[in-house]
């Protein structure tokens, strides 16, 4: 076990009776409940395993180097994806957006990727999978928009908030190209010092693609002629491509 991951222990030990007041009005709390080494491809990491109280899902993060009272440690917060993160589904960029957060906190000393396991936004697989079939269809993106839509941001960045916090960093540095996360997480009382544009290195595959994302946010037509959503609520910007404002969904 690397001295890192030893210090994580320490914390699942620290948390073990931990109990808050919770953040936010659903008084959100979460424990530290496991820590282990995770080499990756993108470098050493350690994988850390979250309780929470309230959606009974396993979020993690993936934490580079020692972040204790650390000051700007660059952050990612990710939603889960498995249709793009693990399948290499190209209705999304997901893969992508979170493979360049790893790749650019593993060649760092200090950083966290937040991995929420909030599919689709937060309304699930099976209703991912339905949005995508209306999608197919061509001619419902309302509904296909309405399903999702539903998303409750507001305890989504209580728990990310609460597991920052838990992680004893003193200020981060959050990778994202939406000035809206950087408020929600500041007002969860975690100081952001700063945000770094997540620019995303396009592939042969994949450059028309991130272009086409880049240069119409929010709702966007593939190749094929299709209606995407962004799943990760963040928009797109690509290497070599000027940063835009995006535009009100
Ligand atoms: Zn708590
Ligand atoms: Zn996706």
């Amino acid at each position: 076990m690397t001295s890192v991951t030893a210090g994580l222990q320490h914390l699942v030990e620290r948390d073990r009776d931990h109990e808050c007041e919770g953040y936010g009005p659903n008084h959100l709390c979460v424990r530290l409940v496991g820590a282990a080494d995770l080499p990756t491809r993108f470098g050493e990491f350690s994988i850390v395993a979250f309780w929470n109280n309230r959606d009974a899902k396993e979020h993690v993060a993936i934490v580079r180097g020692d972040v204790r009272d650390r000051e700007q440690v660059p952050c990612r917060v990710h939603s889960e994806c498995l249709t793009g993160d693990a399948l290499g589904s190209l209705r999304c960029d997901c893969r992508d957006q979170l493979e360049a957060a790893l790749r650019r906190i593993g060649e760092l000393p200090q950083g966290i990727v937040l991995y929420m396991r909030q599919e689709g936004r937060g309304i699930g697989l099976i209703n991912k999978v339905r949005a995508y079939a209306l999608q197919d269809r061509g001619l419902d993106t309302v509904e296909a928009n309405l399903a999702l839509g539903f998303r409750d941001d507001e305890r989504d960045y209580a728990i990310a908030a609460h597991m920052i916090h838990s992680l004893g960093v003193k200020s981060i540095r959050l990778m994202t190209n939406n000035p809206q996360k950087v408020e929600q997480l500041q007002q969860y009382g975690i100081e952001v010092d700063g945000r770094d544009p997540h620019i995303l290195p396009p592939n042969p595959h994949n450059l028309f693609y991130l272009q086409t994302k880049a240069n119409r946010s929010g709702h966007f037509i593939d190749f094929a002629g299709k209606p995407h959503l962004a799943e990760q609520g963040d928009w797109v910007r690509v290497e070599g491509m000027p940063e835009r404002i995006p535009e009100e969904e």
